[in-house]
Order: C-alpha cells, then sequence, then structure tokens
C-alpha cells in the first residue's frame, strides 16, 4: 500500500485555549477555507468546547476530537471524561498520550495503553502520540524510545483495531518550541514506526496505519514534511489556531 492509498489526516490539537464563542468563531472561519479537502480535517478542542465544536461543524467535512480519555467506563474518577461520554456527544477522535500529557500529568506507557483500548472498544479514533526527548535523540537513543513506546503503548490491541488507530510521532523538542525536526528526521522516524509494525504486526497492517508528524509544523515548513513517504498527516499545536495556517497545512495535505 502507498501513501497515495492511505488516510491523509491532519488534526489541530488547540490545547487549552479558546472560550465557547472563540472556538464557534475559528471553527466557522476554518469551514469554508477546507471545504473541499479531499484529506481527514479533524479539530481537537477542549472538553468544554466540545459539544459547541460539534454543532458548528455539522454538515461540513470537520471531524471533532477530544483531548484526553479516561480508561474506566464510568465510576469514582473526579475530573475524568469516558470514552462513552465523548461517543454520546458525537467525538469521532481522541488525542491520547501526548508529550504534555506526559510530562505534566504523570502519563505512562501503560495509561496510553488503557486509554487507547478504551477509545477503540467505544468507537473512538485514538490518536497516539510518541516522540523522544532532546536528550534521547542527543544520546542517539530515538528507535529504541520510539520502538519502546509503540510497543507498550499497543500491547495487546489486535491489527483491526491498530488500523483504526493513528500514530502522531511527536517530537518533544520540537512541541511548541518553533523548532522543527526536517522532513528527513521526521521521516526516519515515521518509517521506524511503520517498520514496527510490520513486526509486531504484519506489512498489511503497517500499510494501512496513518502516521502524522507533529512539533512545530506551520504554513512555512508543511508542504515538506507532508511530502514524505511515511509522513501521512500532521498533528498541528499552534498553527491549527490560525484559520489561514491550519488551511495552509491542509491543502498541503491534499498536494503531499
Ligand atoms: C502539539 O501540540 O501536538 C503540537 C505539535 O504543537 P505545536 O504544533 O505547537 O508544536
Amino acid at each position: 500500500m502507498k501513501k497515495s492509498v492511505r488516510k491523509a489526516i491532519i488534526a489541530g490539537n488547540w490545547k487549552m485555549n479558546k472560550t465557547r464563542p472563540e472556538a464557534k468563531a475559528l471553527l466557522e472561519e476554518i469551514k469554508p477555507l477546507v471545504a473541499n479537502a479531499d484529506v481527514e480535517v479533524v479539530a481537537c478542542v477542549p472538553f468544554t468546547n466540545l459539544e459547541t465544536a460539534i454543532a458548528a461543524t455539522e454538515g461540513s467535512n470537520i471531524k471533532i476530537g477530544a483531548e484526553n480519555v479516561h480508561f474506566e467506563k464510568s465510576g469514582a474518577y473526579t475530573g475524568e471524561i469516558s470514552a462513552d461520554m465523548l461517543v454520546e456527544l458525537g467525538v469521532e477522535y481522541v488525542v491520547i498520550g501526548h508529550s504534555e500529557r506526559r510530562q505534566y500529568f504523570a502519563e505512562t506507557d501503560e495509561t496510553v495503553n488503557k486509554r487507547t483500548k478504551a477509545a477503540l472498544a467505544a468507537g473512538l479514533k485514538p490518536i497516539v502520540c510518541v516522540g523522544e526527548l532532546l536528550w534521547e535523540r542527543e544520546c542517539s537513543i530515538t528507535e529504541e524510545v520510539i520502538a519502546r513506546q509503540i510497543k507498550l503503548d499497543l500491547y495487546d490491541i489486535p491489527a483491526e483495531d491498530v488500523k483504526k488507530t493513528v500514530i502522531a510521532y511527536e517530537p518533544v523538542w520540537a512541541i511548541g518550541t518553533g523548532k522543527t525536526a526536517t522532513a528527513d528526521q521526521a521521516e526516519e522516524v515515521c518509517a521506524l514506526i511503520r517498520a514496527t509494525l510490520a513486526k509486531l504486526y504484519d506489512e498489511e497492517t503497517a500499510q494501512a496505519v496513518t502516521i502524522q508528524y507533529g512539533g512545530s509544523m506551520n504554513a512555512g515548513n508543511c508542504a515538506e514534511l507532508l511530502s514524505k513517504e511515511n509522513v501521512d498527516g500532521g498533528l498541528i499545536g499552534g498553527a491549527s489556531l490560525k484559520a489561514a495556517d491550519f488551511n495552509t497545512i491542509v491543502q498541503a495535505a491534499v498536494n503531499g
């Protein structure tokens, strides 16, 4: 299977930004720009914006995602949101294991694995984030770090579910820093992720999985990154909050 037949997915990760009126206004601005784009366009928004975002994008080609999900179905987990709660709202995607959650909220590969399984069981499409720290890259252990994360995060998830899972390669040193991996660095690790999937599952499964790059992707660097064979899309933070920039990235994926 070639890149051209995999689904390109451009997903915005709004992080902790936008009130409900601001969210509606941004989506109204993005909607006409991306209306004819032949790629999957997703906006992952704060929990408080989900209902507003789903209403604002109804009948459009923009899908809505959450930024996290708990792994239990219900119970005494104050402050948490279950997969069923998201599905009931009409949410389709969910970001899991973002480096900010790993760094600030004690997210581990074990909880990433549990959240991914819960999301899949409920019918959500998980966007599972992996990526190395700067010092891990400097110590030349990027390959081990990424392969380990992929093995642990996808532990015991069958091939048919992995095909519904999006992997986002997000080098931690490139997130929100303005430092982007070069297109060759991004391609090298995305190809490594695909090779790891092929070892864990099989070549057909590996070729079916959408692998995104994320980390300071913007209107200026997106075309080169998205032209790479194993970079099937992007997870976009800062640039997803500007309609014109986000659209430039979406259009680059159409051409990618
Ligand atoms: C992200 O939050 O996933 C991200 C890639 O952020 P940024 O694009 O701002 O680096």
